[in-house]
Formats: structure tokens, sequence, C-alpha cells
């Protein structure tokens, strides 16, 4: 088999406990994310980093360090391998000489979501789902309609009825069944489940309620590495929700250096939330390993209206194993950023990318972000489904 899986087990993130990676699988006993293990040494004899450059540009090219085991199972819309665009304007304008932009709003559905619902979609029909469900802030429901489409499974989503039209709009002409819920997106994985448990076969994609988004998403590691010849920035800035992407990347890491592709260097994580909403931002001041929920959640970053995340211990370690920081900013600063990375780099990026150059800039406002280090921004989406914050 061509790239094939070196996929071995799955293990509870706070107990370490095995578990078979080859069924469907949701949370561990212990009610926490399941990971994904690899047998890394022999993933290391087969795959040379610089064979890389000659496969196929979506995430698939890691295709021995993802879940899916049959080639045939890998649903794909052309996701992964967007630019990290040097961002020389923007860093002129604030005083950044070294500043980058991991651009997602490039990815199948307009953001990173993509990453995961393609791995989590793949696996999901790889391991007998008849349907998949997902409750969602905004963007995974467009994601995991499309990629339910293109796997031939009917997709159930659950957002909040607030949610941005053109999200529900987007699911419905994917096809998905669309249930707009009073509530937070917490509110919708409740419903979500009890209509799961009614439901033989329906299985639930929830953020880290199952393993493999995760394993999407950890692919932003990867290729950052690739893109920067196998090195990493000192600072990675990252607008955190359900925090997939930060864990992912971290756990990234640390395959790539068992692989033997990268060294132990590993950029400070920064972990950015809306001031109406910072459950981890909250949790890491406090120095806490666990983040109680966020009482009245409001944010126009969609992403980032997260109350409640089951791998909160996960993003605060990886937060202050990297000798990072959490922090939150404001809508305002979120909204005019959006308008700034517009003006300089011609980007149309999401709040949650305007969030991650608030944060910048107030990290280097505070010394805690020296001017010559070298910084990613991850522009999570892109602005164009949130055409009704821009005046
Ligand atoms: C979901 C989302 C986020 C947050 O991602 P997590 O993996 O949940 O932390 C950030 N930005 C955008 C645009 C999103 O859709």
């Amino acid at each position: 088999m061509k790239h094939e899986s070196y996929l071995t087990h799955l293990e509870c993130g706070l107990t370490g406990k095995r578990y078979d990676a080859d069924r469907l699988q949701n949370l561990s006993t212990a009610g926490r994310p399941l990971l994904a293990r690899y047998d890394l040494a022999r993933a290391a004899r087969a795959v040379n980093r610089d064979d890389l450059a000659h496969r196929e540009e979506t995430l698939w090219r890691y295709a021995e360090l993802l879940p899916v085991r049959d080639p045939q199972n890998r649903i794909s819309l052309g996701e992964g391998c967007t630019p990290l665009l040097r961002a020389r304007a923007l860093g002129a304008e604030v005083g950044h000489e070294t500043l980058y932009i991991k651009d997602e709003s490039n990815n199948p559905t307009g953001s990173f979501k993509a990453r995961g619902l393609a791995l989590a979609v793949s696996r999901a029909r790889e391991l007998g789902a008849l349907a998949v469900s997902v409750p969602s802030a905004g963007n995974a429901a467009g994601a995991t309609a499309a990629y339910a489409a293109r796997a031939g499974l009917p997709a159930h989503v659950f957002m909040p009825r607030d949610v941005p039209e053109l999200f529900v709009h987007e699911c419905r002409a994917l096809g998905a069944e669309v249930r707009l819920i009073d509530g937070l997106i917490h509110d919708c994985g409740r419903i979500a489940a009890e209509e799961i448990a009614k439901n033989d076969g329906r299985f639930d994609l929830s953020t880290l309620k199952e393993p493999y988004r995760l394993e999407g998403k950890k692919t932003l590691g990867y290729e950052l590495a690739e893109q920067l010849q196998w090195t990493l920035p000192d600072v990675a800035i990252y607008p955190t929700g359900g925090g997939t992407g930060l864990v992912g990347m971290w756990k990234a890491f640390e395959e790539m250096e068992a692989l033997g592709w990268i060294d132990a260097k590993r950029p400070r994580m920064i972990s950015v939330q809306s001031e109406g909403c910072a459950p981890i931002v909250r949790a890491f001041e406090r120095g806490e390993e666990f983040a109680e929920l966020w009482e009245g959640a409001r944010t126009i970053a969609d992403g980032l209206r997260v109350p409640v995340a089951v791998g909160d211990f996960l993003i605060l370690h990886a937060i202050r194993e990297s000798g990072g920081c959490a922090v939150s900013v404001s809508d305002e600063s979120m909204r005019e950023e959006v308008y700034r990375i517009g003006r300089t780099e011609g980007i149309f990026a999401a709040p949650e990318g305007g969030a991650t150059l608030a944060a910048l800039r107030k990290l280097k406002g505070a010394g805690t972000i020296a001017p010559e280090e070298s910084v990613v921004l991850f522009n999570t989406g892109s602005g164009i489904k949130y055409h009704h914050i821009i005046d």
C-alpha cells in the first residue's frame, strides 16, 4: 500500500490508558480526549523528510503519520499546504521584522476546520460510521457538511441560533441537516449527544471527543516545519477555542523530533482568546490545570466562543511547557487588526486571525515578545463569512 499509516493505538490524554484505534472511539473512560499513537521508529525508517517535497500538495503528503489505513478512504477536497506568507508590510507597520502569516483561509470551506474534518470524516467512514454529527460555532459545521457530502455520509450539524447566516446557508447548500439551538456550542453538544443516543450508527465529531480531528490539525505543525526548512519560529500565536490546532501542533513537534526531522527547539505557544470568552487565559493566570466554564460568553470571533474545552489541560500543558502564555484581546481590537492585515497584506482575515495580531501588539508592548524574534500568526479562517462585522 502506498504511504501506509503507522498508526498503532490510542491513548487517554490524561491517564495514558491504551485503546484500540481500529474501532470507532469517542472519549476515554476518564472522559478525556484520546490521542493517536504511531510506530515512529518504523515511520522514521520509511520516510525521508526531504522526499515529502515531491508529494501531493495537500495534508495527505504526511500519510504515514495520519490515521487513515486505506488510501481509498482518504476524503479530500485539497486541504492543507496553505501558504506561509512573509508579512513585510505588516511587519514594518507594527515594528516586527520577521513576521509570517500562515494563511488558512485558503482551505476548502474557508477555514482550517477542513484539516480536522477531512481526517475525522475519512476515519469515521473507514471504521463504519453511517452518519456524522457535530456541534459547531460555525466553521466546523461547514467543513463537516462538505467532507460528509464527499464521503457520501449524512451530516447533522448543530449551531447556536445566532450564528452568522452564511454558515447556515453553506451547510444547507452542502446537504447537511441543520439544527439551530438556543444556546452556545456546549448546549449544541448536549443536544447533538441526545440525538446520537437515539440514532444507531451516527458518530459524534465534536472537538477532541474523537481522536482524529486533532490528527488533521496537527499537520499545521508539520507544514510549518517543512515550510521553514525544518526549523520552527520563536513564537506561534494561535486563536484558541477548543484548542485542537495548538494541541495538534504541539503533538506534531514531538512526533517530528522523534522522527529525527527537527531538533528540540520549540516555539513559545501563545494562546489568544476574546475578552468576552477567555477560560484558558483565566486558568493560565490562576495556575490551574483545568479551565472552568466561562459564563455569558460573547465575542464576534465565533471560533473563540467556546466557554468550556474538554482538552483544556492539554492546551494549558502545551502553553506552559513551551514557555508561552495566554492572552485575551478585545473584539474591537480584532476588528481593527482585520482591517490592518487586509490593507497591508491583501488577506481578508477572520476576526480570529485579527486576534493574533492584536495579541502580538499587546505582547510586544509588554516586552514579552522581542522585536528580533520570528513570529507566526495563524489566520485560521477567511473573513468572508463574517461580513456582518465589517462596516
Ligand atoms: C474553530 C476556529 C478556531 C479555534 O480553533 P480550535 O481548534 O477550536 O481552538 C479559530 N479560528 C477559526 C476561524 C475557527 O473556525
